[in-house]
């Protein structure tokens, strides 16, 4: 079972907020900006949680902030030189304020080269800090505070797990809680268990006592999030934990929803998609990234399934729940992938009928298995089966989202859009907006579909 960060250690930290707060005053201003994944979202939400005790408050306005954090991603290259250039664009604020303190911290700074690069080329970056030690940011700010230097903490353990953390969450109505960090799979073109370490369950009981804090708290969606949801537990020598989670904080009364991500196909089982289908609580919505539709492809890539294992957990969960959604992860241009390899990528998509996709292009990443294999296709070739790809999924979007027509799902009311409609989404996780009060955000409204797009439906309330 995974270490824990001690009380003691907590106080201290604490300790060092109170001692930040004494340093600054109660006027400082922070920005903060998380890139990358959900899991990543869930870490900025305790990094802002910590300001918050060390007596910040948040500006939307980079340059009113006297504090400027980026928490990176490190997944693809085009999220690094993101937020390259974005760091770039903060030498001016720091030329006009000498007291700007600047901060990078998540997956980028965690690989040794990226972390080399940064203190070398961007000398006013004034803290990193890796994603192991992320409960220490008081103290880290208090040593920058007081000895005017560069603060780094980059350690690269496996790992412990902080409980106890204060948290200012994002959302109003949804609310992120994570039940495992770090990843076991080392799928050979990614960079997160490098990263992010090996992966750590929090307590069942720590997961559960959270859950019932944001559900008493007024929230009305939960999202579990792991890099693998399903295999929470497995280092406690459990199997099959995360269904038991699943049903007991479905349990919990109240009216809410639940949703998770990401599955492992390897790890979904039958006996879990059985759970999603009997818990009245858990959306019909599962997200089960593939990657590739092509054995060889699939091997390669180190997923321990294939296609026609896919398939099969695919069309048990269709069976169970005719309604279900499926959407899913998928990469193009995998190194050494042909065109008739590909082609089975874009058979697989017609096959199970996605209702969305995260479509990738490969991108090598420095200290994964990927990166030093033969990669022949060009990116002129690959940007062609990537449109390729696109079309073909937003043909079956299409055909998905026809088949709603005229039907009622209900839908938690998020907001108002753009164009002046209260929008939510369905079981199934799909966008649908609609004409309505203010007073109906926040609750679960039954929506006509009157008129599916591709993307998005369009809808009327449905009372009865
Ligand atoms: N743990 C999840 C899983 O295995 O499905 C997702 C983790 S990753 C943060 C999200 C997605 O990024 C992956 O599913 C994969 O499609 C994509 N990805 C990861 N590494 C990549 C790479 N080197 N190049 C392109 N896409 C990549
Ligand atoms: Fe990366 Fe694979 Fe782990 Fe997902 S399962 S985080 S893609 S190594």
């Amino acid at each position: 079972m995974a270490e824990k960060v001690s009380i003691n250690e907590l106080n201290i930290q604490f300790d060092y907020a109170t001692k930040v707060r004494e340093l600054l005053g109660n006027d400082k201003k922070a920005f903060t900006h998380t890139y990358g994944c959900q899991g990543n979202v869930a870490d900025g939400e305790h990094i802002n949680g910590l300001l918050q005790m060390m007596g910040y408050t948040f500006v939307t306005d980079p340059s009113k902030a006297d504090f400027i954090l980026f928490n990176t991603c490190a997944v693809r290259e085009n999220a690094e030189n993101r937020v390259f250039g974005n760091v770039g664009l903060l030498k001016k604020f720091k030329e006009i304020n000498s007291d700007l303190i600047i901060c990078l911290c998540g997956c980028m700074v965690q690989q040794e080269h990226v972390l080399k690069h940064i203190k070398k080329s961007y000398p006013y970056v004034d803290i990193i800090f890796g994603t192991h030690v992320l409960h220490t940011l008081p103290e880290l700010i208090y040593n920058h505070l007081t000895s005017g230097k560069r603060v780094f903490s980059t350690p690269s353990s496996d790992g412990i797990i902080a409980e106890g953390l204060p948290i200012k969450r994002t959302n109003k109505l949804k609310a992120f809680l994570p039940i495992s960090y770090g990843c076991n799979n080392f799928c050979t073109y990614c960079v997160v268990p490098l990263v992010r370490g090996r992966e750590r369950s929090r307590a069942y009981e720590d997961i559960l006592k959270e859950a019932k804090e944001i559900v008493a708290a007024g929230y009305k969606e939960i999202m579990l999030l792991g890099q693998n949801v399903n295999s929470y537990g497995n280092d406690f020598g459990e199997e099959n934990l995360f269904s038991k989670l699943l049903k007991e904080i479905n349990a919990i009364s109240g009216d809410f929803i639940i949703r998770f991500m990401t599955s492992h196909p390897k790890d979904c089982s039958k006996s879990l998609i059985d759970t999603i289908a009997e818990c009245e609580k858990v959306e019909r919505h599962l997200h089960l990234p593939f990657q590739s539709g092509n054995d060889r492809i699939l091997s390669a890539m180190n997923r321990h399934y294939d296609r026609a294992h896919y398939l099969e957990i695919v069309n048990y969960a269709k069976e169970k729940m005719p309604d279900i959604a499926i959407t899913s992860d998928v990469i193009v241009g995998f190194p050494g992938e042909t065109y008739e390899e590909f082609l089975d990528t874009i058979k697989l998509i017609r096959e199970v009928k996605f209702s969305s996709l995260y479509m990738f292009i490969f991108s090598p990443r420095e200290g994964t298995k990927a990166a030093l294999m033969k990669n022949p296709i060009s990116d002129k070739e690959k940007s062609a089966w990537f449109s390729e790809l696109q079309k073909a999924q937003e043909e079956v979007a299409y055909e998905r989202s026809q088949k709603m027509k005229g039907k009622v799902y209900r839908a938690l009311v998020e907001g108002r859009n753009k164009s002046g409609k209260l929008f939510g989404r369905t079981s199934q996780n799909i966008m649908i907006d609609f004409d309505g009060d203010d007073e109906l955000i926040g609750t679960f409204q039954n929506v006509k579909v009157e008129e599916p797009l591709t993307w998005i439906l369009k809808g009327t309330l449905f009372n009865i």
